[in-house]
């Protein structure tokens, strides 16, 4: 039969990143689009050990589980996020499938179709995914790299009475922006002023190259799990590994209550040997040290791929040196579209994301995110090369 899809799935593309990645599958390209850790620091026998602890406590290990999630991992989660001054408890918890799933399930418990939600300029592709497939109306509000700019997201406010704001403030996806402090308190005294929820992605503010610097994030600025207005999200996806889809979400424990029953209606719970594996691994594996070798392996990587980019000189190909996360975000020349750019790029055997996509609306066509945490040493220098290449052939056309 032809069937008839609904119109917010009509409305729905899939995701440039997801594509490419389907076109280098199996193939010689050496990638720098996928989000991809670096395979060779997975702590896989840390997670074999505590995978086998749980499979030895016993037969109920395999049983239906709650859906707000495996509580002794959202009482460990509790104590880990006390220490960057987020004071959460279990019941202001939720465990989800990624955060991916916290933010498609805070979208469905607070919007509506219609509803307007202020996001940055650029911002993360598959929130945008989310926002679309429940037909939101996506605003997006200027910004720079000290993050949102405040004035305007106020005069939108006023405008279109927007209910929620998305930002990822620390490390963003795709420019690896860090919001200003400043900027911070300004958002989240624009919330209160005009009651307007913010859901605070932060997947990636563990993975800071300096690790003396403090990025408080908004939840932690904010100080009120339950009658505040941050709704956090964040995942295991970076400093464990993402096949273990773990994610979390916490704030009021009126919308974690809601989302619970939404989760009910989505998948029950998430995967409980996931969860008691976690809980395993924070008990008998110390991951803040863990994480401290991911931030050092992936600091050191941006670096090379900095000096890679610079040693071809170019004089307009522009970025600013990412403090943490896993992206460089490029400006290249004026007038250069990134998308025909790697058209041509992957006939050189390498691929990149153009940056259009991340946009949601007046998208900046010579853009490009270039992922350094996957492909290392000389393999990223043939890649960066075979980029090069690309580029100068275009630039030579110009
Ligand atoms: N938010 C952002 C900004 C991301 O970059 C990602 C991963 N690409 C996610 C959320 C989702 O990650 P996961 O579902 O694996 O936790």
């Amino acid at each position: 039969m032809e069937f008839r899809f609904s119109s917010n799935v009509e409305r729905l593309q899939s995701s440039a990143v997801r594509d490419i990645l389907k076109l280098t599958q199996g193939k010689e390209i050496i990638s720098f689009a996928g989000g991809l850790p670096a395979e060779e620091l997975f702590p896989l026998e840390a997670v074999r050990d505590a995978a086998e602890r749980v499979f030895k406590s016993g037969n109920n290990t395999l049983q239906y589980g709650l859906t707000e999630g495996y509580l002794p991992l959202r009482e460990q989660l509790c104590g880990r996020m006390a220490k960057k001054n987020m004071h959460v408890e279990p019941h202001e918890m939720i465990m989800t499938t990624g955060s991916q799933q916290a933010i498609d399930l805070i979208t469905r418990v607070l919007m509506e179709p219609g509803d307007v939600v202020l996001v940055e300029n650029p911002t993360y592709l598959a929130s945008l995914q989310v926002f679309n497939l429940s037909g939101l109306r996506i605003v997006p509000v200027a910004s720079d790299n000290d993050g949102m700019i405040i004035s305007e997201a106020e005069r939108l406010i006023k405008q279109l009475q927007p209910k929620l704001i998305y930002v990822v403030p620390t490390f963003g996806n795709p420019t690896a922006r860090v919001w200003s402090e400043e900027r911070r308190r300004g958002l989240l005294d624009l919330s209160h002023r005009y009651g307007i929820a913010i859901l605070e992605d932060d997947p990636y503010g563990d993975i800071k190259f300096d690790e003396t610097e403090d990025y408080p994030t908004l939840f932690a600025l904010e100080d009120k799990a339950d009658g505040g207005n941050v709704l956090y999200t964040s995942t295991f996806s970076k400093t464990v590994a993402p096949a273990l889809r773990t994610g979390w979400a916490m704030g009021s424990s009126s919308v974690i209550s809601m989302m619970a029953k939404a989760k009910q209606a989505a998948d029950l719970h998430s995967s409980t040997l996931d969860q008691q594996t976690l809980d395993q691994l924070l008990r008998h594996y110390d991951l803040d040290a863990h994480i401290g070798t991911i931030r050092g392996a992936y600091g050191d990587r941006m670096q090379q791929m900095q000096r890679l980019l610079k040693a071809q000189g170019w004089s307009d190909v522009k970025w600013e040196q990412p403090k943490g996360g896993m992206f460089l975000w490029l400006e290249l020349p004026e007038g250069l579209d990134a998308a025909a750019l790697l058209r041509s790029a992957v006939t050189k055997n390498v691929a990149f994301v153009p940056g259009a996509a991340f946009y949601a609306a007046e998208p900046q066509r010579n853009t490009a995110r270039l992922n350094f945490t996957f492909t290392t040493g000389e393999r990223m220098a043939t890649g960066i090369a075979r980029f090069a290449e690309a580029l100068n052939e275009f630039l030579a056309r110009c």
